[in-house]
């Protein structure tokens, strides 16, 4: 029973509203409409997000901060390709390999990312927490509208996550 569950969620073929297993919670998104979508950069975004984030980039830039966005949207179907990336038997993984897993990804159709309104910065490694460009983002990304989806200890039991940033109440 387990792994038919297992392999639900990760071929993306869960339907439920939110997946909680083994002490770890992703709620469902819906992929962003084609017609919000903008590039900003290289990466494409929810327009709202492009807009908060180039005014955030611009006043960065003046503190002498580089933000770049690293991941912006990404579509369940893309999210299909990249979940299983790191399983030995890709549709089918271990018990334990799929929990090591959805402690730091999102299966398909649970990715903020699908909504284009999260966005990673500068780089996906925990050190981006020791760095000035991350401290600059705790004193000011709130006030352009963004906020840590997957702070330390965060509710939905989930790894940290320094460079994953949302726009609120979105
Ligand atoms: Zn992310």
């Amino acid at each position: 029973m387990k792994s038919n569950i297992i392999q639900e969620i990760t071929t993306g073929n869960y339907d439920g509203e939110k997946i909680v297993y083994a002490g770890i919670t992703h709620y469902k998104f819906n992929d962003c409409a084609p017609q919000d979508l903008v590039f900003c950069g290289e990466k494409q975004v929810h327009k709202e997000l492009a807009k908060a984030f180039i005014e955030m980039q611009k006043a960065a830039k003046k503190d002498g901060i580089t933000l770049e966005i690293v991941s912006g949207f990404r579509s369940k179907e893309y999210q299909k390709t990249i979940f299983p990336c790191k399983f030995k038997d890709k549709l089918n993984p271990s018990e334990e390999e799929f929990i090591a897993r959805l402690k730091y990804s999102a299966p398909p159709g649970f990715s903020e990312h699908h909504t284009g309104l999260a966005i990673d910065i500068n780089s996906l490694e925990e050190d981006f927490a020791d760095t000035k460009e991350y401290k600059w983002l705790l004193e000011h990304a709130e006030s352009f509208g963004f906020e840590m989806s997957f702070p330390k200890n965060n509710s939905q039991g989930l790894g940290f996550e320094p460079w994953h940033w949302r726009l609120k109440n979105k």
